[in-house]
């Protein structure tokens, strides 16, 4: 996509909506890094549902330790992979305990030592809570990547790095928030919804729709 363009298409996002940030509900980057952990394969609502409970209750990795492993699954049962998920949080408790001081950790390198935290979250955590202009990609990021022709590339990490190079420096910090909801709410997976979108005609997807 031409510069020009990629300004364009920013510049519309943006206008569409100046503030965007993410659908988890949270108040320090522990309740994020939590709520992000937790939102692999669910969505953001059902993650919000569960640690609306569970946050009043115990959100520090002190207290979720307290809570221990089956005290925590009480609360996240409703999200998929629980049982997973809640054995991961424990040791990323125990982890940030143990090295980060009960604190997380401002430095890609050590929240990917984190487990259940990969590059995606890491993204996100270093974006959301930190202010970083990362781009996490997920599905709706790909997708929107390689249909529009911005950031085209065979997988997230050849996405991510495309995208890096191609936003310019004013829209970076919002750029993945911008693009997960375009892709969630406008560029839906099964049928994007072409004839609303306010940047259909920078877009290059060969089979846009026309109802
Ligand atoms: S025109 Fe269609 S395919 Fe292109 S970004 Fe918009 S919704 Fe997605």
């Amino acid at each position: 996509m031409k510069r020009a363009d990629v300004i364009e298409l920013f510049t519309r996002l943006r206008e569409l909506n100046p503030h965007p940030t993410t659908e988890l509900v949270y108040t320090t980057p522990f309740e994020l890094l939590v709520a992000v952990v937790l939102s692999a394969q669910a969505t953001d609502v059902g993650v919000n549902k569960a640690t609306k409970k569970l946050y009043p209750v115990a959100n520090t990795p002190q207290a979720i330790l307290d809570l221990g492993e089956d005290g925590l699954k009480r609360y996240i049962s409703s999200i998929g992979l629980f049982n997973a998920k809640a054995k991961n949080v424990i040791a990323l408790c125990r982890l940030l305990i143990e090295h980060h001081a009960g604190e997380v950790p401002h430095n890609r390198e050590a929240l990917e030592a984190l487990p259940g935290v990969g590059r995606k979250t890491a993204n996100v955590v270093l974006n959301t809570a930190f202010g970083e202009p990362t781009m996490a990609v997920d599905t709706h990021i790909f997708r929107v990547s390689n249909r529009t022709g911005l950031a085209p590339g065979k997988d997230v990490r050849a996405v991510e790095d495309k995208l890096v190079k191609v936003i310019p420096d004013e829209f970076k910090m919002d750029a993945h928030h911008w693009l997960i909801l375009h892709g969630r709410y406008v560029c839906k997976a099964r049928k994007p919804d072409c004839p609303q979108c306010a940047i259909r005609d920078l877009c290059h997807y060969k089979d846009k729709t026309t109802a």
